[in-house]
């Protein structure tokens, strides 16, 4: 079969890496590199990135990790020890493995009823789930603000549920040797190796659709036949390429519903480490920051030699950018007393540059009205998968219902 995938993010390609052992592939990004919102963007001698903390929620062990093997893309992911530390009110640090101890004693003693009760939780909010239960939101959200950018009032308590049960199934974070780009770039190779193309600044204009079928990409004005479609841009994008007349009422109106998730990441260069480990710091009591990383601790590649990366991320909680960004800056003068560091750049992520194409918990499925036409990526993520997780989950089951 000849395929067509349009955008060579980490979906495009994990899905040009596994279709190209068997189909004739070519992948087009309309950047003139590839890897979407997971790649490193070099600056001043730190890997910085397009998108991500260089983390993958699962670590060696999780469907992205087990994705990557199968596809025969050789990528090593190291295992964070410890997981994360929350930074309580007081200055202290507690392990995020033993959050439990910091509550209160009336709290502590429902945890064991509430975390069996949340794993069966299908209706309502993570914060409806906590209503009576103060001292859990503030953890809640900062959760949910560093894993998923959103928060706990929109973020559904099924998909708290289904990620707890991937938490359990999967493990715990890891980071691939080399950041992002030792991930994309293993891919890329894959696909080129199985004799599929990756053709760069080249933009997919429209998707030809006959009979309901997609059967060509439009790419410089020239219609190119083929026999399927892999769309890596999201639905909405996706669903603006090709005819409207092809667009069910139903789809039409959930397309206008859904909304990505919006966040700002702050990189800071420092000598002495400022974390103090490759594990998730949470911040569960700043005004905006919702957690940090320092990878350098697992990967000192990731910057020039003797210093660390630390990048910090805030769910966008207003629409004024400039005001976030401030309060997210003095969360990190308060974060880290009288620590001497520089900020390296201040990144924000919003409309079709998001952190997830749609919010965690309301994506859907790898469908379109369109057969042959097929979306992958974060917007199209399997249930429960945090992150590129559920990028990993969402190309499974793409190629399930692609081989029907
Ligand atoms: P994208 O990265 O969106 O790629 C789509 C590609 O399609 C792009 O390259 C684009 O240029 C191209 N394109 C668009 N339109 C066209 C067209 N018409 N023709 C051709 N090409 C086109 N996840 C984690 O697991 N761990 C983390 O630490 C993490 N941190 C994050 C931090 C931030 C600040 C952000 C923003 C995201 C983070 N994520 C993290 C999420 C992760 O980066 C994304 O889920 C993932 O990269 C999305 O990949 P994707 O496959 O959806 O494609």
């Amino acid at each position: 079969m000849k395929i067509a995938v349009i955008g060579a993010g980490l979906g495009g390609l994990l899905s040009a890496a596994a279709l190209s052992k068997e189909h004739d592939v070519t992948v087009y990004e309309q950047l003139d590199m590839y890897g979407g919102r997971f790649t490193n963007l070099p600056y001043k001698g730190f890997q910085l990135t397009t998108g991500a903390f260089h983390m993958i929620p699962h670590g060696p062990t999780g469907p992205l990790a087990l994705l990557l093997k199968d596809v025969g893309a050789d990528v090593e992911i190291v295992r964070s020890k410890p997981e994360g530390t929350v930074l309580m009110q007081d200055g202290k640090l507690v392990s995020a493995m033993n959050f439990v101890d910091v509550l209160s004693p009336a709290t502590k003693l429902k945890v064991p009823l509430l975390a069996m009760k949340a794993l069966g939780q299908k209706t309502g909010t993570a914060a409806d789930f906590l209503k009576g239960f103060p001292d859990m939101l503030p953890l809640a959200d900062s959760f949910c603000g560093w894993a998923l950018s959103a928060t706990a009032a929109n973020t559904p308590m099924e998909e708290i549920a289904a990620i707890l049960k991937n938490m359990q199934k999967y493990g715990m974070p890891g980071i691939p040797m080399g950041g992002c780009s030792g991930v994309v770039d293993a891919l890329a190779g894959v696909v080129e190796d199985n004799g599929g193309r990756i053709n760069l600044s080249t933009r997919v204009d429209a998707v030809k659709v006959e009979d309901g079928r997609a059967t060509g990409v439009s790419v410089a004005g020239q219609n190119v036949p083929v026999d399927a479609v892999i769309s890596n841009i999201g639905h909405q994008l996706t669903s603006k390429l090709y005819d409207r007349k092809y667009l069910e009422p139903k789809y039409a109106e959930v397309l206008t519903k859904v909304k990505p998730s919006a966040g700002i990441k702050i990189c800071l260069a420092a000598e002495e480490p400022l974390v103090g480990h490759p594990g998730v710091l949470f911040t569960p009591y700043t005004r905006r920051v919702n957690g940090i990383n320092e990878v350098t601790h697992t990967d000192p590649s990731l910057a020039p030699k003797g210093m660390h990366l630390t990048m910090s991320h805030q769910t966008l909680r207003s629409a004024d950018m400039q005001q976030e960004i401030k309060l997210g800056l003095e969360d990190l003068k308060k974060i880290f007393p009288g620590k001497k560091y520089s900020v390296l750049m201040v990144q924000s992520y919003k409309d079709d540059w998001p952190v997830n194409r749609i919010s965690s918990g309301y994506d859907l499925g790898n469908l379109t009205p369109v057969k042959g036409l097929f979306v992958v990526g974060d917007g199209a993520k399997g249930k429960g998968g945090i992150e590129v997780e559920g990028v990993a989950l969402g190309v499974r089951n793409m190629l399930e219902l692609f081989e029907k």
